[in-house]
């Protein structure tokens, strides 16, 4: 197991990382201090609770707490303020008090929703977070959590730091392929943002990260969680720096507003984008060779690069000034400038944005 500790302002928490750490939790929520008497509210989805939740249950009973639990439909449209509720029904009826836990076990759909719900419980109680998904690296640094109003995604929430994160690399032998893959987006994001060598680490492991090699995802969540740390701990509340995490969300977000539902996993949506990012990259001076870096980054890891020819150009740029990153007929983007470099430009004209969408096709 390897922990790194997670250091925003005042406020410290443990990411542990490492095989079997579901038959460990009770240990590690006592080490952290959880309250035993008071009752933790386990929240899931269908798929993840039919693996792991039972394990889970009896890990933490063994150690003398007290559970309840509540699942939810797999899926995006469980982060709606209906199911939150309906949470919330499970934390009174459940008599969660003051001292209690709320533990997401599952993806970052489950992570945002029980973040949400402890957030808001009395005004807020103890969060854990145990990620099973690859992409949930990245929503369990930050802090944000939140559900979709049926208008806007992630339009309610708040911040809400976990009291500690238990990744159990076991759980991802798991997941479907397709979702593998788009966590392992976020991952290279994390090298292309801010350090080359993870970057190329990712791209020389990819078949050791495709696999679900252990020791390979210990590291690769390990450094993909201290660069979102260290961004945001620089950074706790979204202006300049922050917004370099959204490299390729600009066109990823556009793509997934615009295509069918579950064309695109976000992570396979936002590749695409880091691809239009890096030729954004090259029209305003870099070096021509980061598109084919980028793709070939990308495709190692088994994520699109190009844009399929049928989703319209026109349609992807009224997506984009529809994002809150637009302002009056220009858009602010993440540039990388080379592999591990990026910087934040204000003001790109619509017309370089068309042009990079005609070329990612
Ligand atoms: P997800 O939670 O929907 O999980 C993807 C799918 O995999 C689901 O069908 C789920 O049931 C299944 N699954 C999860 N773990 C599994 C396992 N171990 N074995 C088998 N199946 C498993 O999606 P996600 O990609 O983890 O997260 C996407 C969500 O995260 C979005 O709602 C996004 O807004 C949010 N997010 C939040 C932040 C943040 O900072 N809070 C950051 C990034 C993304
Ligand atoms: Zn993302």
């Amino acid at each position: 197991m390897s922990t790194l500790t997670v250091q925003l302002g005042e406020r410290s928490y443990p990411i542990h990382i490492g095989r079997g750490l579901l038959h460990r939790a009770g240990e590690l929520l006592k080490e952290r201090g959880i309250a035993q008497k008071s009752p933790l509210l386990i929240v899931s989805d269908e798929n993840v609770a039919g693996f792991y939740l039972a394990t889970l249950e009896s890990n933490l009973q063994a150690s003398g707490y007290k559970t309840v639990s509540f699942v939810v439909k797999p899926g995006e449209t469980s982060k709606s303020l209906a199911v939150f509720e309906q949470v919330i029904t499970a934390a009174i009826e459940g008599g969660l008090d003051r001292n209690s836990a709320v533990i997401a076990l599952g993806g970052g759909v489950v992570g945002d929703l029980a973040g949400f719900v402890a957030a808001s419980y009395m005004r807020g109680v103890k969060f854990v977070q145990i990620p099973t998904t690859i992409l949930a690296h990245d929503s369990s640094v930050g802090g944000k959590v939140g559900i979709n109003h049926p208008l806007a995604k992630n339009m309610i929430g708040a911040f809400h730091q976990p009291e500690l994160v238990l990744y159990d690399v076991d759980t991802l032998s798991t997941l479907p392929p397709r979702e593998v893959s788009a966590g392992l987006a976020e991952m290279i994001k994390h090298g292309l943002i801010w350090d080359a060598d993870f970057a190329q680490w990712c791209r020389d492991h990819a078949t050791d990260l495709l696999a679900l090699d252990a020791t390979a995802l210990e590291y690769g969540l390990e450094k993909g969680c201290s660069v979102k740390a260290e961004v945001v701990s620089r950074d706790e509340r979204e202006n300049d720096l922050r917004a370099i995490l959204n490299l390729g969300h600009t066109i990823g977000h556009a793509i997934e507003a615009i295509a069918g539902y579950g064309e695109f996993l976000h992570g396979e949506a936002i590749s695409i984008g880091m691809v239009g990012s890096a030729l954004l990259g090259v029209k305003l001076g870099a070096d021509p060779s980061l598109v084919d870096e980028t793709k070939d980054m990308l495709s190692s890891l088994r994520l699109p690069t190009s844009l399929p020819s049928h989703l319209d150009t026109d349609r992807l740029l009224d997506a984009m000034m529809h994002d809150k990153k637009f302002k009056e007929g220009s858009i602010t983007f993440v540039v990388p400038r080379s592999i591990g470099h990026v910087e934040v430009v204000k003001d790109i004209s619509v017309s370089y944005i068309r042009r990079v969408i005609e070329q990612l096709k």
